[in-house]
């Protein structure tokens, strides 16, 4: 097996250095894993890298606009099927994969982990201890969370799993994917306890929450602060721990306990 990436050309404040395109390849048979945005140059360059291989699908971990949109236009120019958990917006999966669905390639056979959390059609793919991780965990940070409970449980799960590195959908390949998974989880664990602390000291609308607990942050990046921040509350709320009274702009308040 052999793992190329092209770096698509979008860096930015959410997708670091740029999205990672992998390129999968095994007896002469290659896939392609997110290839990003729609960008000639871009295309080009994986087109260039693919060489003389034979591609066999274009596959992509979930359909945020810096991993998926390219999918379907690139696998129509290679004559091949894009394939991802459902689709959402810019992306129409010829075949969906589900759990435990398997993709060959050459002699390789890449197996599917349903990770929601980052987003509900979050997929990882295991390719022998090789396993690529989109967004659900990231090189150099934390990642931005729709739904807490279920990424703590997709965390665990990935945990379970024989694994000798991580290749993320932005940043640098993980060679110790363990601490990364330890780190992660403690990370969310310590923003719960700052949250749970912002509340204690009087905190209770969001806004006050997020400039409570990011208050060493970059104001300008506090609407994706408070994204994380509601994830945690519905945690909590979930937990019966605290009770969310405005949805719309929220409003929390603790539950005695
Ligand atoms: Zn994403």
């Amino acid at each position: 097996m052999r793992i190329r990436r092209v770096l698509a050309p979008n860096p930015g404040v959410y997708t670091g250095p740029g999205t990672n395109t992998w390129i999968v390849e095994s007896q002469s048979s290659a896939v392609i894993i997110d290839p990003g945005p729609i960008d000639d140059r871009h295309t080009t360059a994986i087109i260039g890298e693919l060489g003389d291989t034979t591609s066999v699908a274009v596959m992509v971990t979930h359909t945020h606009p810096d991993h998926a949109p390219l999918a379907n236009p690139l696998a129509r120019d290679l004559g091949v099927p894009a394939l991802g958990h459902a689709p959402g917006p810019g992306f129409d999966p010829d075949q969906r994969l589900d759990e435990n669905s398997v993709i060959t390639v050459g002699d390789v056979g890449m197996s599917v982990v349903h990770t929601p959390g980052h987003s509900d059609d979050h997929l990882c793919f295991l390719a022998g201890t090789v396993l690529f991780t989109g967004d659900h965990i990231m090189g150099g940070g934390s990642v931005m969370i729709e739904d807490l409970v279920a990424y703590l449980a997709s965390l665990q799960k990935v945990r379970q799993l024989e694994l000798s590195s991580l290749h993320p959908g932005h940043g640098d390949i993980m060679e110790k994917p363990y601490e990364v998974i330890d780190w992660y989880v403690e990370h969310r664990r310590q923003r719960e306890e700052e949250v749970v602390a912002a509340m204690a000291a009087g905190a209770d609308t969001l806004g006050q929450i997020v400039e409570h607990v990011y208050s060493s942050v970059d104001p300008s990046l506090h609407p994706l602060a408070s994204r994380s921040v509601r994830a945690h509350l519905a945690k909590l709320e979930s937990e019966g721990r605290i009770r969310v009274t405005d949805v719309a702009d929220p409003r929390v308040r603790a539950c005695e306990t």
